[in-house]
């Protein structure tokens, strides 16, 4: 009996790799009369056919989370690329990224790409913004060579999701960390007309020096409607450190007296364009209530 990792599923089939081999598995175990479905990120036991080419899952060993869209199991952190230029980075979806997945708990980096385009160097300020909230954040530029080393040991023996809107480079700088990954990069346009016309899978590709990432850009839906305004505040990391200090429990950070939220603020402990966001999200999110009611 080998432990491997689910890696594809086709048609009934999963395909596992175990020991730098893939074994083609049909599920077998006592699970099968359960409702456990083998996903994609899967940790199982298999026993191969003498083929040592096919084989059968006999157990799925406990999962650490569950994906729904992208449908993975066991991820272990989601690396959220934007452009500094080429796209112009848009902060508004950044931090909607960064709700969405802090919602499912996923450690989190950020990538700043295509550096080499803003010669202002306006990303340093972006960088130091999120810094202060908290989070990794690491320049790259896939043109210049700057941060693939940083970036590689970032994936190295993790799980990882890419996130973060098309064309500011996250197959480019998949393709640099892992030559033989080999996506296809290039301009929207020719993307989109690919994406109509083949069939989607979803897939880990697993990296030369170890460790898998999802071939798809996960969270395609930017949708924040289901989150209820008053737990939108959980997922901004840097009001986590204060909230606990505000005169009341209940404390939105918006209209209520003796916020520490806001004393922060005005003495400069969390960023005004962070906050404004928050805001921002908050009086959408409430709207969307109310439309329910
Ligand atoms: P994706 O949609 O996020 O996967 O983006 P791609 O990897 O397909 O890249 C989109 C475009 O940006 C392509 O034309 C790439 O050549 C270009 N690109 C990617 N990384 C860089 C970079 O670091 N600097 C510059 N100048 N262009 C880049």
């Amino acid at each position: 009996m080998i432990t491997g990792t689910i890696v594809k599923g086709i048609a009934g089939f999963y395909y596992v790799k175990a020991e730098d081999k893939i074994y083609e598995c049909k599920a077998r175990g006592k699970f099968r009369n359960t409702n456990i479905t083998p996903y994609i990120g899967d940790i199982v036991k298999i026993i191969p056919d003498e083929s040592q080419l096919t084989g059968s899952i006999i157990e799925i060993l406990p999962r650490k989370n569950l994906l729904i869209r992208p449908p993975v199991a066991n991820i272990d952190q989601a690396i959220i690329v934007f452009a500094a230029k080429s796209p112009d980075p848009n902060l508004q979806l950044l931090d909607r990224f960064l709700v969405l997945i802090e919602e499912q708990n996923l450690d989190i980096c950020i990538c700043i790409n295509k550096i080499d385009l803003d010669i202002e160097k306006d990303y340093e300020e972006i960088k130091s913004v999120y810094e202060r909230a908290g989070y990794k954040v690491i320049l790259t530029s896939t043109v210049s060579n700057i941060g693939i080393e940083e970036l590689k040991r970032e994936l190295m023996s993790k799980t990882s999701v890419f996130a973060g809107p098309s064309g500011v480079g996250k197959s480019s700088l998949l393709n640099k960390v892992d030559a033989n990954l080999k996506l296809k990069t290039g301009d929207i346009s020719q993307k989109v007309k690919r994406g109509k016309h083949t069939t989607r899978h979803v897939e880990l590709l697993a990296l030369s020096e170890g460790g898998f990432v999802l071939d798809t850009p996960g969270f395609s839906s930017l949708s924040l409607e289901h989150i209820s305004p008053d737990v939108l505040q959980k997922y901004f990391k840097e009001f986590n450190l204060y909230r606990d200090y505000c005169k009341f429990s209940e404390c939105s950070h918006i209209h209520e007296p003796q916020c520490m939220i806001k004393q922060k603020l005005n003495e400069g402990m969390i960023d005004q364009g962070r906050y404004e966001r928050y805001r921002f999200i908050y009086n959408e999110l409430e709207s969307a209530k109310q439309r329910r009611w």
